[in-house]
């Protein structure tokens, strides 16, 4: 995550007295910031530029979130669902991959937002994870922003955390592309937070992943989180196929094992590009040099365009393969695929959601 700084922080009146706005405040004293008293429908005008996707990264608005912050993960229709919850703390993110679903999802909402009212959200996850103390939730923050890209500033996994090490039938997962871990270190995560990353080769990083840390600084970042304690998890999507990317995925596995102990790994995910056709579109319209443009594609019946399943199904039993000779045990799965994709890599599909999401919980 390469040197962000917002240009401008918007701040709606109410928000100073949360401890995201004290962080931002600490982090970022030379930014300008205006105090409004309805920042939802200000961050909805603020409209008229030539990629208002693009230019509503650069400046923060810090707001309180008005609907309900625990959600479960709506999965994609038809495909093996991993029972996930999401916590939506943020809204948007300040690096710019050319794949990046928000562009579509949030282009009538695009402002980067930061929600004050954390004291909400935690009442909230209490509510249900009280509720229900049976049942495993293994909960992401990293739905529609990217779970540490903004931690320097806001401070938010860092206010978090504390709450979340202390439930006994949770594992919360901060899923990134950025180093930003520095506020981490010095938390005891009890075992309850994973800190996963989403990998790729250098090329497709240097290519595709704009303003993201480099393999190396991510591979470096999640070395110091194992080292702090921290469980971690790698989710290697989108995979890109391209000419020789057999060998670079192969080297990246070996460097990953080589820094990594794979028995502090809670999961790996397997993923390959998908978009819908509206998102082809945003991002011919913003990274028409892409080459992710060019590839061919099918539509599958979740409306998403992927590489032909037999590509698909060789792609992910090379990766099982690569990965299987350096973590014999390591529990690996796919993302938004179909059962029969799941048969012809594993040999088995998941017989419900709930089986899948529970193989997630931690045996120690
Ligand atoms: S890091 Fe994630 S959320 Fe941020 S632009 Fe890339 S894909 Fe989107």
């Amino acid at each position: 995550m390469v040197n962000f700084v917002p240009q401008e922080l918007i701040v709606e009146r109410g928000s100073e007295s949360s401890p995201i706005y004290r962080n931002l405040r600490r982090a970022l004293p030379e930014v300008p910031l205006t105090i409004i008293d309805e920042a939802g429908a200000a961050a909805l005008a603020d409209a008229g530029q030539a990629d208002l996707f693009g230019a509503a990264k650069k400046k923060l608005y810090l707001m309180r979130h008005r609907g309900e912050f625990f959600k479960k993960c709506p999965g994609s229709d038809g495909q093996v669902c991993c029972n996930y919850f999401v916590i939506n703390f943020a809204s948007n993110c300040p690096m710019d991959c050319s794949y990046c679903y928000l562009q579509e999802y949030l282009q009538d909402n695009p402002a980067l937002k930061v929600f004050s009212n954390i004291d909400d959200l935690i009442d909230e996850a209490d509510r249900t994870l009280q509720k229900h103390r049976g049942v495993f939730f293994r909960i992401g923050t990293g739905e529609i922003t990217d779970s540490l890209a903004l931690e320097p500033y806001t401070g938010m996994a860092r206010e978090l955390i504390p709450y979340f090490a202390e439930q006994p039938n949770i594992l919360l997962e901060l899923k990134t592309k950025s180093a930003s871990v520095e506020s981490l270190l010095d938390l005891d995560p009890k075992g309850r937070v994973v800190v996963a990353w989403s990998m790729n080769p250098e090329r497709v990083i240097a290519l595709e992943e704009h303003d993201t840390a480099s393999f190396h600084q991510r591979l470096a970042a999640a070395r110091r989180c194992q080292d702090a304690g921290y469980r971690l998890g790698f989710h290697f999507d989108p995979m890109i196929e391209y000419e020789g990317w057999q060998a670079d995925y192969q080297a990246m596995l070996e460097e990953i094992f080589a820094t990594i102990d794979w028995r502090r790994l809670s999961w790996l995910s397997l993923g390959v590009l998908r978009e819908t056709p509206g998102l082809k579109r945003r991002m011919r319209e913003r990274y028409p040099q892409s080459r992710l443009l060019t590839g061919e594609q099918v539509l599958c019946p979740d409306g998403k365009m992927r590489y032909f399943q037999p590509l698909r199904v060789e792609m992910y039993r090379n990766m099982v393969r690569w990965i299987r000779r350096h973590a014999p045990t390591v529990k690996v799965y796919l993302c938004m695929e179909s059962r029969e994709v799941w048969q012809q890599v594993f040999g088995f599909a998941p017989a419900c959601e709930k089986e899948l999401g529970n193989q997630m919980a931690p045996r120690a």
